[in-house]
């Protein structure tokens, strides 16, 4: 119990850092229980791993909050939180502090016993020695105030969390029913959506207008809370965003981009509600790609090169566009965003001068505004393009939104005016259907690799000795969500090796393809809960939960992917 571990640490105190091992156990608190999973080994590692546990009884939290899986991940959420706030004034404290998105996390737990909340606690340390009377005060004394403070449901404040809760539900059945409503997004009259910013994600709190929807595109939902929002619907179909520079076009798509997460209240975008298989797609040269079909967009390269399996370690700004939009199409994505401002321009469009000068047959590149229409057609995949630069897409577009000092018009009549006569679809199709991709054996096994892939920080999974880039991938929001891929990285190692080579050899559709893995491992993760993903049992680590199109954007971005050509 607390005299225990408080006798412990007085005896360990002034000892070598290593003395701190002896802690790892179980210890009754009082308030709550603490279960020491993992002790760093230095004052420099990674901090201890612990878990504050209030039983069922205590926490009493009410049963209709955490009914449903929304209702559940919005609770967790809000408890997150609530640790994150109360152990602030803690030093060496943290719980991965949520930030303007609603995500599953693994850093609170409701289970049958009662709730959990994962910690992270740096040991304190004079040099390399314990600093074990200070160290009893934050074990014993600080740490059951915050589960006091944040996980026993009279403590906390009732009604915010079930404001919480229910803004979540609403958001998600919102969000349920974008594709059957034949819409892409929703952005909810009086959002507020630029930032505070360019590396802030709190609103902008000073001269923002609030978003208004033009008449034409009005749509309204009733939501299970009994409340009605009422905002702009984006159709399927191809909708083009212009308007005059700094007018707001890329604040509008971004929001959007970010819909695909729910987000907490007083955020400015609660109501700005994306379908969940949205991908962003943007130039990245540099990135590798293997065996992508870019077909559709460039053939007839110089160097001869086979572009229906192509592959580079260093891409060009144009072709790492077209791959990064067909593997976003191959993975399941019902709609992409493009903006003009990360797009590059000779992938985009080709004016009519280039095009006389530059027969076709000389020019390895088809621009998007000849595929545009192609793949909504074949595949079915709407586009939502900020394009203020070129009228180009006047000619393709289904709807056309002009941003006038961020108020948005529906200007589609006029832009048709413009249009040149309906421009014509290719004879045959030409996204063929997708490819399945097969890893070849070991693909996902870096020479040399020991430890577990992890994340560093949202931009980078450390992965054997190598660095997966995951800068321009937009759609991954969190640092948690980064660690999460991390280890359903190695779970998909283990899955392909486990496919065996015996099942990747013979026909080509016989092997496991990345896509099955990738299912099969979020299949796992709705039966079993987010830390699934974890190879420990105890304290998961912080990971939240990420969409299946950015774990398919990191495979695809290691460097050392082969795909075996069925
Ligand atoms: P564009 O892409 O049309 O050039 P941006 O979306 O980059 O324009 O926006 C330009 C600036 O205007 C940014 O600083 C952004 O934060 C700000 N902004 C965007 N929308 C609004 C708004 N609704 N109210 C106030 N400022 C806004
Ligand atoms: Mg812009």
């Amino acid at each position: 119990d607390a005299d225990t571990l408080r006798q412990l640490l007085t005896s360990i105190d002034g000892r070598g850092y290593g003395s701190y091992k002896q802690l790892k156990g179980s210890y009754d608190l009082g308030s709550c229980r603490l279960l020491i999973d993992h002790v760093q080994v230095d004052p420099f590692a990674p901090p201890s791993l612990m878990r504050l546990v209030v039983d069922a009884g205590t926490a009493a939290l009410p049963e209709d909050l955490i009914s449903d899986r929304h209702g559940h991940v919005a609770t967790t959420d809000y408890l997150a939180r609530a640790v994150a706030a109360t152990s602030h004034s803690i030093e060496g404290v943290s719980i991965g502090t949520p930030q303007q998105e609603v995500l599953e996390r693994t850093s609170v737990a409701i289970t049958e016993d009662g709730v959990e909340a994962r910690i992270a606690v740096q040991l304190p340390a004079s040099g390399r020695r314990v600093r074990g009377r200070q160290a009893a005060r934050l074990l014993t004394e600080d740490l059951p105030r915050i589960a006091r403070a944040a996980l026993v449901h009279v403590s906390l404040d009732a009604a915010a969390l079930h404001a919480h809760v229910t803004l979540h539900r609403d958001q998600e059945a919102l969000r349920d029913q974008l594709a059957e409503r034949g819409l892409v997004a929703f952005v909810g009259d009086g959002a507020i959506l630029p930032r505070r910013s360019g590396d802030s994600d709190l609103p902008l709190q000073q001269g923002a207008v609030p978003f208004r929807s033009p008449e034409t595109l009005q749509v309204s939902f009733d939501l299970p809370s009994g409340a009605r929002v009422a905002g702009m619907g984006v159709p399927d179909g191809i909708t083009v965003i212009v308007g005059g520079g700094y007018h707001g076009k890329s604040t509008l798509l971004r929001a959007i981009e970010r819909g695909v997460y729910p987000h907490r209240l007083s955020d400015g975008r609660e109501w700005v509600i994306t379908r969940d298989d949205v991908a962003s797609v943007r130039a990245e040269d540099g990135r590798s790609v293997a065996g992508v079909d870019i077909s559709p967009f460039i053939t007839g390269l110089p160097s001869g090169t086979d572009t229906r399996s192509f592959s580079t370690t260093n891409a060009s700004g144009s072709t790492s566009q077209a791959a990064t939009l067909v593997e976003a199409v191959d993975a399941g994505a019902s709609a992409l965003l493009i903006d003009e401002d990360t797009s590059a321009t000779n992938f985009m469009i080709r004016d009519e001068r280039m095009r006389r000068l530059i027969p076709a047959e000389r020019e390895p590149i088809t621009p998007f505004v000849d595929r545009i229409r192609p793949l909504h057609t074949e595949r079915g995949v709407s586009t939502v393009l900020v394009a203020g630069g070129s009228g180009a897409f006047f000619d393709v577009a289904d709807h056309v939104i002009a941003l006038d000092e961020y108020v948005p018009h529906d200007v589609t009549e006029q832009a048709r005016a413009l249009a040149d006569d309906a421009s014509s679809l290719p004879d045959e199709p030409v996204f063929g259907p997708s490819r399945a991709r097969v890893p070849a054996a070991g693909a996902l096994r870096p020479p040399g690799k020991t430890k577990p892939a992890t994340g560093r920080g949202r931009e980078t999974v450390r992965f054997g000795r190598e660095n997966i880039d995951l800068a321009a991938v937009s759609q991954l929001v969190d640092a948690a969500q980064t660690e999460a891929i991390a280890k359903a990285l190695d779970r998909l190692a283990d899955l392909l090796d486990q496919a065996g080579p015996a099942e990747r050899t013979g026909s080509s559709d016989s092997g496991l393809t990345l896509d099955a893995a990738i299912s099969d491992v979020f299949d796992r993760l709705d039966a079993e809960g987010l830390e699934a993903l974890s190879p420990h049992r105890g304290h998961p680590g912080h990971l939240a939960r990420p969409r299946p199109l950015e774990v398919h954007a990191a495979a695809n971005r290691y460097r050392g992917l082969r795909l075996d050509q069925g």
